[in-house]
């Protein structure tokens, strides 16, 4: 039977009696599944330390900005991941993985869990979404998500390629949402270069593996108790041209609805697509009144295994309760939350703990 390694946010109980309950968490983000080994990552000259701190400043950042006044988790989401995007570490943003012809096409989702009264337009007052996919000119494809979100009466969920962008390039939108343009050599970095390089494309052995590391998640609970999902990514490495993942699919690899949780997800996207991960772990709660750790093991058993494992995702829930999933044969996901305190806590490996970072 297919093994799941779902870790769960290490709870510290009081020495008296009754156990203290649990921190309220307010902010959870990962930095991709597709973890190198301590081994891998050293041929690479990087080591988990590294990624691990600059996902620590993208938590401290967000959970700043989650409590600044009249601020809401999507303000806070897309601070998160907009410097996560812009540290060439992980595959989002600047240090994106390139298609099989060497160039970025970028992939984004923002959701707003929101059911009541918030909604500005006239299609779905009660909900709000947006994705990109196919970026190549933006440099953080989050807030041409949001951008897209937040179009007037809601008037699309999902702008694709070069025509999408130019709508988001016009110049109030770029104002309105922060959207700068670059060249597509901007997120052309050497290591990613040398990924699609013929003579360096040795596939290692855990096969794929070093195709996905780095997707960029989030998901912030806020002042209003709602959740926030965004998710950030350049796809698999030596994608062919036009493919589209899981990270922009609403219900895909992004998903977020008050009346159960938050999930982003990363790993190989066709198979979360096809099982419509992130939207299962919300259906898991609320259809089948399961709980947010039962939600995740359950919606990770139903996905097929492969080599290097499929991958992982985060969820969080209205109480503050986290889930970090992780597929049996997946060497870790770079992972990290936020408690209501601001104590901020990172892990990389499988076996890892909790670690605070101060
Ligand atoms: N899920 C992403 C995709 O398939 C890749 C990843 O998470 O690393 O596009």
């Amino acid at each position: 039977m297919f093994r799941i390694a779902t870790l769960l946010v290490a709870l510290v109980f009081s020495p008296s009696f009754a156990p203290a309950a649990p921190p309220k968490i307010v902010l959870v983000a990962h930095g991709g599944a597709g973890v190198l080994t301590a081994e891998e990552l050293k041929k690479e000259g990087l080591t988990k330390e590294q990624f691990e701190a600059n996902l620590a400043k993208a938590l401290a950042a967000g959970y700043a900005v989650l409590n600044e006044k009249g601020k809401t988790g999507v303000d806070a989401v897309e601070a998160t991941v907009r410097i996560l995007e812009d540290c060439d570490l992980f595959n989002a943003g600047k240090g994106a993985a390139l298609t099989s012809e060497g160039k970025a096409e970028l992939d984004a989702a923002i959701v707003d869990g929101t059911m009541i009264g918030s909604g500005e337009g006239k299609r779905d007052p009660r909900k709000r979404a947006g994705a990109v996919t196919g970026i190549t000119e933006i440099k953080n494809p989050i807030s041409a998500a949001r951008a897209v979100m937040e179009m007037p009466n809601q008037k699309h969920a999902m702008l694709a390629g070069p025509r999408g962008e130019e709508y988001l390039l016009t110049p109030d939108v770029m104002i309105k949402f922060r959207l700068e343009r670059v060249p597509n050599s901007y997120f052309q970095t050497e290591r990613r270069l040398r990924q699609v390089r013929p003579k360096d494309n040795k596939q290692t052995k855990r096969d794929g593996a070093d195709a996905r590391f780095g997707t960029v998640g989030c998901v912030a609970l806020d002042s209003r108790g709602s959740l926030v999902a965004g998710t950030s990514t350049g796809g698999l490495a030596r994608k062919l041209p036009g493919r589209v993942g899981d990270t922009p699919m609403i219900g895909g690899g992004t998903y977020a609805d008050d009346r159960a949780c938050g999930v982003s997800c990363t790993g190989t996207g066709e198979v979360f697509l096809r099982h419509a991960t992130a939207a299962d772990v919300v259906g898991r709660m609320r259809h089948g009144k399961q709980t947010i750790t039962d939600a995740v093991n359950g919606a990770i058993a139903d996905l097929p295994d492969e080599d290097g494992g499929v991958g992982g995702l985060i969820a969080l829930d209205k109480e503050g309760r986290a889930a970090f999933g992780m597929s049996a044969k997946s060497v870790g996901m770079y992972r990290g939350y936020v408690t209501a305190e601001g104590k901020v806590f990172v892990a990389t490996y499988a076996g890892d703990g909790w670690r605070e970072v101060k």
